[in-house]
């Protein structure tokens, strides 16, 4: 290697929002936060990651609620909870 041209490349802590730690190489020099990692990402959880969708669904029932918007989407809920 080449003297004095390389980044310091250096053990740093990362944290996930969703509570998981875990230590990686970089050469950014100071600890990270991220928002997903893959003890929570869906791709390695398999599961299907709903951010807010029931509050989403709250606000379109009281904003166009109807028999048939809350029949459609009692219909749909179980189909989404089998994945
Ligand atoms: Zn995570």
């Amino acid at each position: 290697m080449k003297a004095s041209i390389h980044p310091d490349y250096k053990e740093i802590n990362v944290t996930c929002t969703c509570g998981n730690t875990f230590k990686t190489g970089s050469t950014l020099g100071h600890d990270l936060q991220v928002e997903v990692c893959s003890s929570c990402h869906p791709f390695y959880t398999g599961k299907q990651k709903m951010v807010d969708t029931a509050g989403r669904v709250d606000k379109f029932r009281k904003k166009y609620g109807t028999a048939a918007a809350s029949a459609a989407s009692t219909a749909a809920a179980p189909a989404a909870a089998a994945k």
